[in-house]
């Protein structure tokens, strides 16, 4: 058990050094690559506070020497010119230090604040691109709050984890000095000094562990709290918030999220508070036997009245100085604890193995093979051994009961998920071996809850590229849309949403699907995938849409999924989905024609509504 247990603090240390090496390396080549003016401002605060210790330790010494000398009677006129002179220099000394010591602090601050945004960026842009999967996966979102909570202001970022290495070097140099000072004059002090600041690290240490405990338990309850935060105050969610009545149960619910944090807090102010008294009480004891010590060597004349003084300061100074280096050791372990949570983060493992294949131009047949899933982390198949071919040019419809699986599918050929067995084969390669960049390349997608942005419309279509309005007006017309965008204030420059701009415009459901179609055959991709794209339009809409789909996609594949099942004549195969697979397969003629068939009873069920009695 001892065993197992030493085994254990061992790898623990282990680890803690690999932490700590990692997150240094990581922010001094991101400092050094990014800005490295930073390192210059802590040259110059080097500088600075070197300066400033030997103006209040050393200096002072020679000018109580000099001031004594005129009370006990030695020549004034020569002794006064000295005494001024250290007195000046004193203030020179301090003016100059001030000065490059406030130069630096402005320098970190600026540079530090440039890294929490640019840490920012660096997160906001790896969370869209890591796999698709890890946006559900509560562990990696978990470490995206970790991530993104350690390294601005847990660990205060660059300048907060530097600030630490710095303060050790810096404190290094002190006790060098200091601990000279005291070795000359009252040797004694030096264990006084070491026991004093030994029972204070003790109790930080046990500060700190009790504080990094806790940030890790919060990230959990920040997450909750944060989503319910998000959602009371996203004009989203307004409707659904006021016509459910659901104001209070999600107030509830935060509130009592923020009841538990809290509670969680008053646990670590407890614990801490503890561990301050015993702080203060290690701090008073020092302080007495120091003086006591010191005071006694100035009385039986070991020591001057100059060295007395410079005895005092540099006592204070070489404890500040070993406490920094304690407490600097102690925080960089802190800091690099939080912030190697954002490098964690940036090397999350990837869900899907990548490959590099290049995929070719020209035409593309889509082959299923034996293909079954099943949701990470969930035990059930929702797909089982689909096999179906999709040639160049073809349209197909998959229809199905709701949950039946054909988003699903989409999913999976868009790469959104691997399969969990069979393959998936594009001209005859498996997905799983081109790249990821070329092969997304392929598809053009209208998911059913795609989300627009709160930018231009222009930029909603085109996504920033250079988009010419011939282009642009070319797929608003084909999606039905030009005619409305025409009346907008600031046409293709009007900002959609109100979240940015406060002249920004809310579509309604149906010109919003409009623009998402349009989006979509803006991006002229081989591969065309509408799922339910008329389900906000009206009926003339969604009619002008279906009049106009061989115009919409040509001959491009397309994957058509709809619960309007006349819409379905207009594709040239239907899958009908049913437990999990492919249960009817062939055209609208074919499967109205199977008279028990799936198809022919739903498209019949559906008929009713439609056809005049
Ligand atoms: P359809 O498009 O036919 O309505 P889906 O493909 O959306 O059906 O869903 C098929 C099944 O997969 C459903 O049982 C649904 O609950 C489940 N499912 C869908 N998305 C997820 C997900 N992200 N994680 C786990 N299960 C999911």
């Amino acid at each position: 058990m001892e065993k197992h247990n030493k085994e254990g603090q061992k790898k623990e240390k282990q680890s803690m050094r690999h932490v700590i090496a990692a997150t240094l390396g990581f922010m001094m080549r991101t400092a050094w690559k990014e800005k490295p003016m930073l390192f210059g401002a802590y040259v110059l605060s080097f500088i600075a506070e070197c300066m400033q210790k030997i103006q209040m330790v050393v200096i002072p010494k020679f000018l109580l020497d000099e001031i004594i000398m005129i009370v006990e009677g030695a020549p004034v006129q020569e002794h006064l010119q000295k005494a001024a002179f250290y007195a000046a220099l004193i203030c020179g000394v301090n003016l100059l230090a001030n000065v490059m010591s406030n130069v630096s602090a402005q320098m970190k601050s600026v540079i530090g604040e440039w890294f929490n945004e640019f840490f920012e960026l660096q997160i906001a842009e790896h969370t869209m691109k890591i796999d698709f999967e890890h946006t559900e996966d509560p562990e990696a979102l978990n470490q995206l709050n970790l991530g993104k909570e350690g390294i601005s202001w847990y660990s205060g970022g660059v300048t907060g984890v530097l600030n630490g290495f710095y303060d050790i070097i810096l404190n290094v140099t002190v006790i060098l000095g200091m601990g000279t000072v005291i070795v000359l004059t009252c040797p004694l002090l030096l264990p006084i000094q070491i026991a004093g600041l030994l029972a204070i690290a003790f109790f930080n240490a046990k500060n700190n562990k009790c504080e990094v405990k806790w940030y890790g338990e919060l990230a959990k309850t920040n997450r909750e709290f944060g989503y319910y935060l998000f959602q009371l105050a996203d004009f989203s969610y307004g409707k659904d918030i006021r016509l459910y009545d659901s104001a209070e149960m999600m107030c509830k619910k935060a509130d009592k999220i923020s009841r538990k944090q809290a509670e969680g807090w008053r646990n670590v102010a407890r614990m801490e508070c503890r561990y301050n008294w015993g702080m203060d009480i290690a701090n008073a004891l020092r302080d007495g036997f120091g003086y006591f010590y010191i005071g006694y060597l100035a009385l039986t004349k070991v020591i001057g009245i100059g060295d007395f003084a410079m005895c005092v300061a540099s006592a204070s100074s070489l404890y500040h100085g070993m406490r920094g280096i304690v407490v600097g050791c102690q925080e960089i372990v802190k800091r690099c604890n939080y912030a190697y949570q954002y490098i964690k983060f940036l090397e999350y493992p990837a869900a899907m193995p990548k490959g590099d294949k290049a995929v070719t131009d020209g035409k593309h047949i889509i082959e299923f093979s034996h293909v079954s899933f099943k949701y990470p982390r969930s035990e059930q198949f929702v797909l089982e051994d689909i096999n179906l071919t999709i040639n160049q040019g073809e349209h197909l419809a998959l229809v199905g009961l709701n949950g039946a699986g054909k988003t699903t599918l989409v999913k999976l050929l868009c790469r959104l998920y691997d399969v969990t067995e069979g393959q998936i084969l594009i001209d005859g390669v498996d997905i799983r071996e081109y790249s990821e960049e070329e092969y997304r390349k392929l598809f053009a997608v209208v998911f059913q809850d795609f989300k627009l942005f709160a930018y231009t419309l222009r930029e909603n279509i085109s996504f920033g590229e250079s988009a010419k309005d011939e282009e642009i007006q070319r797929v608003l017309e084909l999606s039905g849309f030009y005619e409305d965008t025409r009346k907008l204030p600031e046409g293709l420059n009007t900002i959609i949403y109100k979240s940015i701009d406060e002249h920004g415009i809310e579509l309604s459901g149906g010109q919003q699907q409009k623009t998402a179609i349009s989006r979509a055959l803006y991006r002229d991709a081989p591969i065309v995938i509408l799922d339910e794209p008329t389900a906000a339009l009206d009926p003339i809409a969604e009619y002008d849409i279906y009049r106009h789909f061989d115009c919409l996609v040509g001959n491009k594949t397309a994957i058509y999924i709809s619960h309007r099942l006349s819409s379905c004549r207009f594709c040239h195969r239907i899958a009908v989905f049913g437990d999990k697979t492919i249960k009817e397969y062939g055209t609208h003629d074919e499967l109205v024609g199977r008279e028990d068939g799936i198809y022919a009873q739903m498209f019949k069920a559906q008929a009713k509504y439609f056809t005049p009695v």
